[in-house]
């Protein structure tokens, strides 16, 4: 399983499945990809190999310059296409390695207050309160800290907005995730081996930390909202 993101300045869709391919020994059993253009977010996702990804993608390509993508090893809902991420909600893209051990309470909490669920994942929970923060007024990055402050469990989590078509926002607690560094454009992955075509410039995250990701850099910040600084490493590995 595996996550990349770029925030680019050219077309992604066909790039981000050649990084994921980049992950597929990590193993997979669907993967899926969205991307935001003209200030609509769109995605195509298959079941099976990047190869069935690639077919859709060719029947209907996706156009925008930032994108997120996911190849998923399932843990919770059978590996089908609608339960293949990224998770849609309310102009809320999510992809996610891991599980949410909250996330049935977490559900039945949000479907109390009227939400409605598309999918058998734990993931979608984080789709869901992103949007339901973002609906009660908050900012993007209150949002994003207020969920992280809410799940539970292991995750590499990548979120993008579409009513913010120049962010991507991560966060990491248990799977590893990195932030590449291009230039005029920026990268998140799984590992530096799915950035190598991209950048060998690399930061890790640290478990516990979350990142803001635009074209022009990132801002790397702990639960609470403080920045941090974590150090830049140039990896060894070649595309
Ligand atoms: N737990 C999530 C799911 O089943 C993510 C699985 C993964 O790590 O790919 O959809």
């Amino acid at each position: 399983c595996g996550i990349v993101g770029i925030v680019g300045n050219s077309p992604v869709a066909v790039r981000l499945v050649d990084a994921l391919k980049r992950l597929e020994y990590r193993g997979y059993d669907s993967a899926g990809v969205a991307t935001i253009h003209d200030g609509a977010m769109d995605r195509r996702r298959a079941e099976g190999k990047l190869f069935n990804l690639e077919k859709r993608l060719d029947a209907e390509p996706l156009a925008g310059t930032i994108g997120i993508a996911h190849t998923r090893w399932a843990t919770h809902g059978v590996p089908n296409e609608t339960n293949a991420h990224p998770h849609f909600v309310k102009g809320v893209a999510v992809v996610h390695n891991g599980i949410i051990e909250n996330f049935s309470e977490l559900r039945d909490e949000l479907t109390a207050e009227g939400a409605v669920f598309e999918t058998q994942t734990d993931t979608e929970v984080v789709a869901h309160l992103v949007a339901k923060y973002l609906g009660e007024g908050l900012e993007p990055r209150a949002a994003m800290m207020k969920m992280l402050n809410r799940v539970t469990g292991a995750y590499a989590l990548a979120v993008m907005l579409q009513k913010d078509p120049g962010t991507i926002m991560a966060a990491r607690s248990g799977p590893p995730l990195a932030i590449g560094y291009g230039k005029g454009e920026m990268f998140l992955g799984s590992d530096a081996i799915a950035l190598s075509p991209f950048t060998s410039e690399i930061t890790y995250l640290v478990d516990g930390d979350w990142a803001v990701l635009t074209k022009d850099g990132a801002t790397i910040l702990d639960f609470a909202g403080n920045e941090v600084s974590r150090p830049r490493q140039i990896s060894q590995t070649t595309a």
